[in-house]
């Protein structure tokens, strides 16, 4: 695709999910990083200063040096219409997003403030490209010129994609699922140390109601501009581990037609998106990496699959209680969060949303 490159300001920046929004923007084919915002702390202050940097190396040089904007979109300047990724707390996000959608960005967000909302679309372009349609009854419903998409929670998406091709195929009825999930999920500075040093704390807030309502909402349909989610019976049950990045799942899983682990392994093994999603720059060649390694998926190992962008299973077997067990994996800050942000806005673009 050859075109001017589309404005994008990230609020949030100097957090977990942002710095990642901010390193993957760099570069980008598409997108071009025009400012980033923060909180008041943080606004007026140089990028680097401002923020704690927790990836590998520095900050980028092009960004380190930019003046971090106030959470404002009547001061922060793109140059005209753009992209606003956000990677707010859901509380801020519940009043700042809406601010940018009415001033006409295209608000790409990380947080759950809008995720439940009936007209706001929860996406994962492998996954559900058709409910961005809700963006037609959302444009009526607000009367805004910009629009507002979300991503799932981190654990959702793992979820979601290591399941989405079995209940194609065989009609999920249940699901239980059990995370241990990375401390960076709680961003920064996140968990106190002593709480989770040769420890495991089998509590995250909201997490395993998250799971449960997303999952359900991202394997439904939508109707006459209606969501209508899946009835599959969902439970979750959530652990925080002493893991840096990536969530695993543990899995167990009923259908309507019970597969035997050698055919769900070739469902699950021939899984991609639909044709737009395939050509979208930050989408990985191969959305799912099965793994046949009796020990694997391992959250350091394999979170960096397809740059971050790849969900794996492995250890795909019967289950004595329901009918198939297996075990996902998804790097929570890049496939669950920022590269879910930035492969949502490469949609709007494909779909001709934005740009
Ligand atoms: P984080 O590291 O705590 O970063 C929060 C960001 O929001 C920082 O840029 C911070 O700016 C800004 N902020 C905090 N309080 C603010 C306030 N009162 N007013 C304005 N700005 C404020 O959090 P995170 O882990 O990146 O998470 C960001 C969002 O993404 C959350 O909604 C989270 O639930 C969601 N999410 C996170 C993950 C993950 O794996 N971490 C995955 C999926 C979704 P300052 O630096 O200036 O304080």
């Amino acid at each position: 695709m050859s075109r001017p490159r589309i404005p994008a300001v990230v609020l949030g920046a100097t957090g977990t999910v942002g710095q990642r929004i901010v390193q993957r923007l760099v570069g980008h084919p598409w997108f071009e990083l025009a400012a980033v915002a923060a909180s008041e702390a943080s606004a007026g202050r140089r990028y680097a200063e401002a923020c704690r940097w927790m990836l590998p190396g520095a900050p980028p040089h092009d960004v380190a040096s930019r003046i971090v904007d106030r959470l404002d979109p009547e001061t922060i300047d793109c140059g005209g219409p753009a992209i606003a990724f956000s990677a707010l707390p859901a509380d801020i996000a519940r009043e700042v997003e809406p601010r940018f959608a009415e001033a006409g960005y295209a608000v790409c967000s990380n947080a759950s403030a809008y995720r439940e909302a009936p007209d706001v679309p929860l996406v994962i372009p492998e996954v559900n490209p058709e409910h961005l349609e809700l963006l037609d009854v959302q444009r009526t419903t607000r009367g805004w010129d910009g629009l507002l998409v979300t991503n799932p929670n981190c654990s959702t998406i793992g979820v979601v994609l290591a399941i989405v091709a079995l209940d194609r195929a065989f009609g999920l009825g249940a699901a239980s699922v059990t995370t241990l999930q990375a401390i960076s999920g709680a961003g920064y500075p996140g968990v106190p140390s002593l709480d989770i040093l040769g420890n495991a704390v089998p509590w995250i807030p909201n997490e395993e109601e998250k799971i449960e309502t997303e999952t359900r909402l991202l394997l439904g349909r939508v109707e006459d501009g209606l969501r209508i989610p899946s009835d599959a019976t969902i439970s979750a049950q959530v652990n925080r581990v002493p893991v840096v990045d990536g969530h695993l799942v543990c899995l167990s899983l009923g259908f309507d037609r019970a597969p035997d682990p050698a055919d769900a392994t070739a469902v699950l093994r021939g899984f991609r998106g639909g044709e737009t999603v395939r050509g979208l720059p930050s989408a990985p060649s191969v959305p799912l990496r099965v793994t046949d390694a009796i020990d694997r998926p391992q959250p350091r190992l394999d979170a960096a699959e397809g740059d971050g962008m790849a969900v794996s299973v492995g250890r795909i077997r019967s289950c004595p209680i329901l009918d198939l067990r297996m075990v996902g994996l998804v790097h929570n800050t890049i496939r669950g969060a920022a590269g879910a942000a930035v492969l949502n806005a490469e949609l709007l673009v494909a779909e001709g949303r934005v740009g």
